[in-house]
């Protein structure tokens, strides 16, 4: 590289450094704000990067410019990755255009689920999807420095721009959660240990074999790709119960046959989950509850094309053998799963304040818990609108319900944090 690219790749890096100095703000003890010392610490470790090329510049080589004119390359890239996490997020600390109650639940989230602690996030986007980006990851990556994994930093919270608060939508996050504990917790690895590895890869080969232009690195990424998928679902069910099945039914939606992908088949995904339902004792509560639905959530699994691919066979039939496994590694990592039993003892109560439209704090069994509070959303609206699959529709898309429940968790989080005090 001559000396005219060389100098022009480094006065864009020390401008864009200088830029970015100039919009982060101050430290704070703000909601979000350690998004401002991360983006600190990656602009920083960028100039200190330039003033190490600047110095070995002075007598190189052609060679070594050309490797140094690289390094500069490199760093220019790395500053519009900062750019634009700065463009993203740095607006979002400390905002205040939503509600208290979804804080809450976010709140929730984290202290149920996540090993480390973290600082939420919240921001909009214009797709209708949920998911979470944690951002130590990233700046673990940016900087080759795993010890930033571990710490505590904000943890961003994608909801969708036109109805971030939708309660009964909640157990979605709870999933997207799922992939943070699924990284930090190493709940692959887990897997892999617990698992007969020798019966998947006898499948493996035997798939294989039915299929001379499979890309065999490519199944196994997708494998991957699948039981964490699950992992998520089975973290996020033993987390919030049937509110999952019912969530996730409507979000995915469960009638759409999914392509060959990263995730499995809709169908695949809430037979699982209704699985696990049943073997946390929760059957005859969808059976009292939700009969209708279930009972057409039961059968959509058989309804799939009978001849699947060699690569969906493989998939399928790896999971299946991995399923109890997957439900019961997730188990484990949730801090306190919704017990049926727990949850029978303050339904009544809870659903009588429900129809009142009396937003519940304190019960005759004590303070109700957020998911507990949820699952009797879920109960309430859809009796309330015929407990059929359409129902399951008309739930979400209930904005004033929604908004209560929203204002219950508020009301719940306030009175646990009041009595814990
Ligand atoms: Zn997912």
């Amino acid at each position: 590289m001559d000396d005219h690219g060389l100098q022009l790749l480094d006065e864009l890096v020390k401008s864009k450094v200088n830029e970015l100095r100039a919009i982060i703000p101050a430290d704070s003890q703000s909601r979000g704000s350690t998004l401002f010392p991360l983006l600190r610490r990656l602009i920083d470790a960028t100039e200190v990067e330039r003033l190490d090329v600047l110095k070995d510049l002075s007598n190189a080589s052609d060679i070594t410019r050309s490797v140094l004119g690289r390094k500069l390359l490199r760093y220019n890239q790395k500053l519009d990755v900062l750019h634009m996490l700065a463009a993203d997020y740095v607006a979002d600390v400390d905002r205040r255009d939503i509600p208290v109650g979804l804080l809450c639940l976010i709140d929730t989230l984290i202290d149920d689920l996540l090993p480390n602690p973290a600082d939420p996030l919240v921001h909009l986007v214009p797709d209708r999807m949920y998911s979470t980006l944690t951002l130590t990851q990233l700046a673990a990556s940016l900087l080759n420095d795993s010890s930033l994994v571990a710490s505590a930093g904000p943890i961003v919270f994608n909801l969708p721009a036109l109805d971030p608060a939708n309660a009964l939508l909640s157990p979605i996050l709870a999933h997207e959660v799922g992939h943070t504990v699924v990284q930090e917790r190493k709940l692959l690895n887990q897997l892999t240990q617990t698992v007969d590895l020798g019966q998947i890869d006898a499948i493996f080969k035997r798939c294989l074999a039915k299929d001379p232009k499979a890309d065999p690195s490519r199944w196994k990424g997708q494998l991957g790709s699948w039981i964490s998928e699950l992992l998520c679902d089975a973290l996020a069910t033993a987390l919030t119960g049937p509110s999952f099945l019912y969530a996730s039914a409507t979000f995915l939606p469960a009638p759409s046959g999914g392509g060959l992908g990263s995730h499995p088949f809709p169908a695949e995904r809430v037979r699982f989950t209704l699985s696990q339902l049943d073997s946390f004792g929760w059957q005859g509560y969808l059976d009292t509850h939700s009969a209708m639905v279930t009972d057409w959530l039961r059968t959509l699994e058989s309804n799939r094309p009978s001849i699947p691919s060699p690569e969906e066979e493989f998939l399928t039939e790896s999971v299946a053998l991995m399923e109890s496994a997957i439900a019961s590694i997730a188990a484990q990592h949730v801090v306190s799963r919704l017990d049926v039993s727990d949850y029978s003892k303050c339904s009544a109560e809870l659903c009588e304040l429900f129809e009142a439209g009396i937003p519940p704090s304190r019960l005759q069994h004590g303070v109700p818990t957020p998911w507990q509070l949820i699952l009797c959303g879920w109960e309430v609206a859809l009796q309330r609108h015929g407990n059929s699959s359409r129902s399951l529709g008309q739930a979400v898309s209930d904005r004033a319900f929604n908004a209560f429940l929203i204002k219950g968790i508020e009301l719940v989080r306030i009175t646990q944090l009041w009595d814990a005090a």
